[in-house]
C-alpha cells in the first residue's frame, strides 16, 4: 500500500544515511514530512540532583545537527520541520493540520523515550492513525541476535564470543538519492532556536573539542579517521591516550546522536581492510563497538535497574553515600588529586574525555570517596557531549561495581594509571597549569610530596591548588 503522506519523526537518528524509518517512509508513501520536536522536558528538564538534562556543548552539538539535517534534506526538495514543545502533542496535531496517515520513526528503548512514543501511539491511534516503528541504533538487530533479549549474556567476553562469528552485520540502508516530492500542505517550517534563545549564556566560548555536530561532519570524521590519517591503522595502541584528537575514532557524540550510523562506520572498517590493510586496530574498533551494543541490550534487559543505585546486579548493601560537598569537589576538579582534577577540568571545558579518563573517574567517586555513583552518572548526563544513555548508565554500572564487571572489588589505583597513561605529566600539566614547574616523576607520586618540596615547584596547598580530599586507602584488587 502506499501511502499518501507521512510524517518522519527523526530523534537520536539525526541523519539520511542508513536511516531505516527515512528509508521504508519513502518507499511506502507519496509525500514525507520530516519533523524534529526539541522537547521541553528534555531541554529544560533536570535530572534526579537537579543538574540540566542537556548541558552547553550537547545542545550546540545537537542544534549544528539539526541545522545540518535540515540542509541535507533541503538539497533533496524537501525540509525539516523544526518545533520546541511536548513532542506527542506537537506530531498529532501536525499530523491532524497535514492530513498525514502515519509518523515513522527509529524505536527507543529507554524509559523516558518509550513513554513519549506510547503517548504517541495513543493520539494517533485515536485518530484512526498509526506509529511505525523501525530500527537503526545497534550494529547488529535485536532479532538476528541467537537469544531473545532478556537472555542476554550479563558478561560482555561472552555476550560477544556469541554473536561476532555467528551474526552478520546487515548492509546500511542507502541514503536517499532522488529528490522528495515537496511538501504540499502549508506548513511553517520553523526556527531552529539559538543558544541563547534557550538561555544558554556565554555561548561564544564554547569549546567543544573540534566536535561540530551533524551528519557531513561525522561522515568527514569517519573519512578521515579511515583513508586520510589512516589513525584506524594504531587504534589499538593509541586508544588509551590523553591529550589530542586523533588517539581514539572520535565517533561518539556523532553516534548518540544518530548522525553516524554504526553499520556505515563496520562496512566502511571492512572496505578499508579489503583496500589498504587490515590489522588488529581496525579489528578493534568494531570490537569496541560492539561494547557499545552491549549496554543498549543490558539497557533493554533491565529497563530501569540501570539507573537505581543497585544497578543490573540488583545489589542491597552498598555503601555510596550522597554527600554533595565531597561531590561537587569532584564534579569541579578541586580534588587535590591531579589526574583526577585534570580529567574533570576537561570534561567541564570541552564536554569530552577520554575512556580512559572516565573509568579512573568514575572509579575514584564510586570506590575511593564512597559517594553515591548516580551523582557522577547524572554529572555526566548532563555535561558530556556524547551522552548516550545506555552507555553511560551501563558504564556506571559496571565501575561502581554494580553491573557486568565479573570481577568483584575492583578498583583503580590513580598513581599507577597516571604513570602508565601520562608518564610525562603532559596531559595533566595541560589541564592543571599550576603544576606545570613538577618534574614528571614527581608528578605522578604528587599526593606524598611534602609542603615544602611543592612550594619549590610554584604549589602551594590551599592556595594555588587545594589540599587532597583523601588519603588514598589500600584496596586488594587495584590497577
Ligand atoms: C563512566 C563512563 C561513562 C561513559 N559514558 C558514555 C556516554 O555517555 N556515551 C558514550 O558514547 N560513551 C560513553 N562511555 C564510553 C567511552 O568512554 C566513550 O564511548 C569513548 O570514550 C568515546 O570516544 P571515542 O569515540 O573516541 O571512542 P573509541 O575508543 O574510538 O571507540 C569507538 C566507539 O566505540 C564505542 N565505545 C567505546 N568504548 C565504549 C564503552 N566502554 N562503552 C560503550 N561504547 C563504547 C563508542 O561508541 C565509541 O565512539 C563511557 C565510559 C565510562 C567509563
Amino acid at each position: 500500500m502506499i501511502r499518501e503522506r507521512v510524517i518522519v519523526w527523526f530523534r537520536q537518528d539525526l541523519r539520511l544515511h542508513d536511516n531505516e524509518a527515512l528509508f521504508e517512509a519513502i518507499r511506502q508513501s507519496k509525500e514525507v514530512i520530516p519533523v524534529f520536536v526539541l522537547d521541553e522536558r528534555q531541554i529544560f528538564g533536570k535530572t534526579s540532583f537537579e543538574f540540566p538534562k542537556i548541558g552547553k556543548f550537547r545542545m550546540k552539538f545537537l542544534l549544528e545537527s539539526i541545522e545540518d539535517l535540515r540542509s541535507n534534506l533541503k538539497k533533496l526538495g524537501s525540509d525539516l520541520i523544526v518545533r520546541v514543545g511536548h513532542t506527542e502533542n506537537i506530531l498529532i496535531n501536525i499530523a491532524n493540520q497535514t492530513k498525514a496517515t502515519a509518523v515513522y520513526c527509529n524505536r527507543e528503548r529507554t524509559e523516558e523515550e518509550v513513554k513519549v512514543q506510547d503517548n504517541l501511539e495513543k493520539l494517533l491511534w485515536q485518530e484512526g492513525k498509526e506509529l511505525l516503528y523501525f530500527r537503526g541504533k545497534m550494529l547488529y538487530y535485536t532479532a538476528d541476535l541467537p537469544f531473545p533479549v532478556t537472555h542476554t549474556p550479563d558478561i560482555f567476553s561472552q555476550f560477544r564470543k556469541e554473536v561476532e562469528r555467528i551474526i552478520p552485520v546487515r548492509d546500511p540502508f542507502p541514503t536517499p538519492t532522488k529528490q522528495f516530492q515537496p511538501i504540499s500542505v502549508p506548513l511553517n517550517s520553523g526556527e531552529i532556536p539559538t543558544m541563547e534563545k534557550l538561555g544558554f549564556i556565554d555561548v561564544n566560548n564554547i569549546d567543544k573539542s573540534g566536535f561540530e555536530g551533524g551528519e557531513t561532519a561525522a561522515l568527514k570524521r569517519l573519512h578521515d579517521y579511515l583513508w586520510v590519517s589512516e589513525g584506524i591503522l594504531n587504534y589499538k595502541e593509541t586508544r588509551n591516550g590523553m591529550l589530542g584528537r586523533n588517539f581514539s575514532s572520535r565517533f561518539s557524540a556523532w553516534l548518540a546522536l544518530g548522525c553516524l550510523s554504526p553499520k556505515m562506520i563496520y562496512q566502511e572498517i571492512r572496505r578499508f581492510e579489503k583496500e589498504r590493510m587490515a590489522n588488529e586496530s581496525t579489528y578493534w574498533l568494531i570490537f569496541e563497538l560492539l561494547w557499545r551494543d552491549f549496554f543498549r541490550l543490558m539497557g533493554k534487559k533491565y529497563k530501569s535497574k540501570i539507573f537505581q543505585i543497585g544497578g543490573t546486579r540488583d545489589l542491597e548493601n552498598h555503601y555510596f553515600k550522597t554527600n554533595f560537598e565531597i561531590f561537587q569537589k569532584w564534579a569541579d576538579g578541586n580534588t587535590g588529586v591531579p589526574f583526577i582534577d585534570a580529567n574533570m577540568k576537561e570534561l567541564n571545558s570541552t564536554g569530552f574525555m577520554s575512556n580512559r579518563g572516565r573509568q579512573v573517574v568514575a572509579s575514584f567517586l564510586a570506590k575511593d570517596l564512597k559517594i553515591n555513583w548516580l551523582l557522577g552518572a547524572e554529572y555526566f548526563e548532563s555535561v558530556l557531549i556524547d551522552y548516550d544513555v545506555c552507555s553511560n548508565y551501563g558504564n556506571w554500572n559496571y565501575v561502581a561495581g554494580v553491573g557486568s564487571d565479573p570481577r568483584e572489588d575492583r578498583s583503580f589505583n590513580i598513581q599507577t594509571q597516571s604513570s602508565k597513561y601520562d608518564h610525562n605529566g603532559q596531559f595533566v600539566k595541560h589541564w592543571l597549569p599550576e603544576l606545570k614547574q613538577i618534574p614528571a616523576d614527581k608528578l605522578i607520586a604528587f599526593n606524598s610530596l611534602s609542603a615544602n618540596e611543592l612550594s619549590s615547584y610554584g604549589v602551594n596547598l590551599g592556595k594555588n591548588y587545594p589540599f587532597s580530599i583523601i588519603s588514598f586507602p589500600k584496596y586488594s584488587k587495584r590497577f
